[in-house]
């Protein structure tokens, strides 16, 4: 929350929790310039003059299968428009998610549509919070205004054939940054990490979309990919891709996060790599011992129209980690930092950046109960000794370059 918004929201909210005395909420109490909100958290002023966007926050699976409003304020999951601006965050790759879960009957295209269709419609319905962005320019225009900007990013496969018309009517419907892979599936044309290899990496198809999306001015996702796709994805891409969310497989060694080399060969073209909050990419004493567990069983439904799926699905959603984590191997925010310092001596300040995965089942850090509680990562980073502005780098300048190089070619 922008220290006006505090200040609006002084005068036309109704206050949850404790009412603190304006003085309070304008003062810093203690170090690192940190601020109390009105839910009385602390924000860094940094954080609440920099520009901070997310590269992956869920949204739209709710809202779809449930028939809610991201504008509301839920009582559980991890993301509303409302705790969105409580974490003062500015834009975010509003993800568009299609699961796995449509794949079997090939309702993919289908579900990626009415998504994208519900994101426009949520985002014009509040239209007093947030706006769509198609470009860098039009984030600062938003943001400008006071409102959040929602860059819409699809994760999963909007066509597991790669159908070329249909990618260019998902740009004219205002997409604008899609992930290649079909989220952990191999398609037509990509591998995907958690999948067989059928084509090495990506095939002459991959390398069509690719340049389709250059040509387009559509920003390439390719975190879920495959270590060799994302290495040829970056060869073959014209514009820098991002990797919007993940860890890195050198700190724990889950197929979902991005190799030293994959990380280096992003970075070469301009590129930003993501990094994901939950435990699983990014705490190995976690990942050692969730092993030993027992692996939760993933049900695919294979039901015979898309309504079962979705009546299924609906039993999940918000898609957020509910499980418990054993006390010894609850991670800290600090252990997030450690591995944002390993990225950054890795490939350097300008290609990282924070993908939280909000609502995409993400095990969160014990200071992070939601997306309001963001600061802290920007109190993590404070700890680790950064300069202000490596920290706005990482909280979304990053984001911004790419969209920028991507979008307007500057
Ligand atoms: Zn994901």
């Amino acid at each position: 929350m922008k220290r006006r918004d505090v200040i609006k929201s002084l005068t036309l909210l109704p206050l949850a929790g404790s009412v603190l005395p304006i003085q309070s909420l304008l003062s810093p109490v203690a170090d690192y310039n940190l601020t109390l909100t009105l839910q009385g958290k602390t924000m860094p002023d940094l954080h609440r003059n920099a520009f901070v966007m997310d590269g992956h926050v869920h949204v739209m699976t709710r809202e779809l299968l449930k028939k809610t409003d991201i504008g509301q304020r839920y009582t559980d999951g991890t993301v509303d428009l409302p705790r969105a601006k409580e974490g003062g965050l500015d834009a975010l790759f509003f993800s568009v998610y299609t699961p796995e879960n449509y794949y079997p009957g090939r309702f993919e295209t289908k579900n990626t549509f009415r998504v994208v269709n519900l994101a426009l419609d949520q985002i014009k319905k509040n239209n007093s919070m947030i706006e769509l962005a198609l470009t860098a320019s039009d984030i600062e225009r938003i943001n400008k205004k006071g409102k959040m900007a929602a860059f819409l990013d699809l994760e999963g496969g909007y066509d597991l054939d790669g159908d070329l018309n249909l990618l260019r009517a998902l740009y004219r419907l205002g997409l604008r940054s899609m992930m290649l892979s079909a989220h952990n599936t191999s398609t037509a044309f990509i591998d995907s990490c958690c999948d067989v290899s059928h084509w090495g990496g990506i095939n002459d198809l991959g390398k069509k979309i690719i340049a389709e999306m250059n040509s387009l001015g559509m920003v390439i996702n390719i975190a879920h990919a495959s270590n060799d796709a994302i290495m040829q994805t970056a060869e073959a891409s014209k514009h820098p891709v991002i990797y919007s969310h993940g860890g890195f497989y050198n700190i724990v060694d889950h197929p979902r996060c991005i190799t030293d080399q994959a990380a280096k060969a992003v970075a070469s073209k301009g590129g930003v790599i993501g990094i994901q909050f939950g435990s699983l990419f990014n705490n190995p004493k976690y990942r050692a011992w969730k092993k030993t567990q027992p692996s939760a069983k993933t049900t695919v439904p294979n039901g015979t129209t898309i309504e079962d799926v979705d009546k299924q699905l609906a039993l999940e959603v918000p898609l957020n980690f509910r499980g418990t984590i054993p006390d010894e191997y609850w991670m800290h925010v600090d252990q997030l930092a450690k591995v944002i310092d390993y990225g950054v001596k890795l490939v350097g300040e300008d290609h990282i950046a924070l993908g939280s995965d909000f609502d995409g089942g993400p095990e969160l850090p014990r200071e992070i109960k939601d997306i309001s509680d963001y600061p802290q990562m920007t109190v993590a980073m404070q700890k680790l000794g950064y300069s202000d502005y490596r920290i706005e780098k990482i909280l979304g300048l990053n984001w911004l370059r790419v969209i920028r190089k991507v979008t307007e070619g500057k």
